[in-house]
């Protein structure tokens, strides 16, 4: 039975290095596999790993009916045996309504990789109506650790290497070097409630307030 699996994760936890194993794996064997990405850090119409792998893949845009581009492609004698769709938390959840339409009515199995929460803990709406229609939610577990050594689960968004908790859901983080600069950092519940990303820990070290006080 062809089925919906979402493996979902926070960020580092190695989602895209497994769906390029899988698009392996199967090519090896001779199968032919649609894969779509939204907002990929190597750019558009391309699935990347941070381990350095990439490969071509259909940009999905706002709006993209994924259900109707599949009958399309297949009614033009073209092949897809399965579908890999990548960054599925950037997805609208009526486009993973296209995807479960894809396994029922076309037999096809979908593999959607995504992060479940935001840099404020909240579900992504195309994460969250994965966790609502998928056969299975596999939840990887790729040791992604926080600063302090613990697993991290939560997925920070940092401005000069501080964590923030307000502004728009999706920012494609850009790690260049300057100051004010977006990034993301993965971070244990702990540290994400305090708002300590591995900078600000580190300052606080350096900083004489907290030195233990001496007794002498
Ligand atoms: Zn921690």
């Amino acid at each position: 039975m062809p089925e919906l699996v979402f493996f979902s994760g926070t960020m580092d936890c190695g989602k895209s290095t497994l769906a390029l194993q899988i698009e392996h794996n199967r090519s090896a064997r001779g199968l032919v596999g649609m894969i779509f990405t939204r907002n990929d850090r190597a750019g558009e119409g391309k699935l990347s790993s941070r381990l350095g792998l990439v490969t071509d893949a259909v940009e999905v845009g706002d709006g993209a009916d994924l259900y109707a581009y599949l009958v399309d492609h297949l009614s033009q004698g073209r092949r897809a045996d399965y579908v890999i769709a990548d960054e599925a938390q950037f997805l609208a959840p009526e486009q993973i309504d296209q995807l479960a339409r894809v396994v029922d009515d076309l037999d096809l199995d979908v593999y959607a990789f995504g992060i479940t929460t935001d840099f404020r803990s909240k579900l992504f709406p195309g994460s969250q109506r994965l966790v609502e229609l998928a056969d299975r939610v596999e939840v990887l577990q790729v040791e992604a650790l926080c600063w302090c050594g613990a697993r991290a689960t939560h997925n920070a968004r940092t401005v000069g290497g501080v964590m923030v908790v307000e502004g728009a859901q999706v920012v494609v983080g850009d790690v260049t070097g300057s100051v004010d600069e977006i990034g993301y950092e993965v971070l244990c519940r702990r540290h994400h409630r305090r708002r300590m990303t591995a900078a600000t820990a580190r300052a606080a070290a350096l900083s004489p307030d907290v030195l233990p006080v001496s007794s002498g």
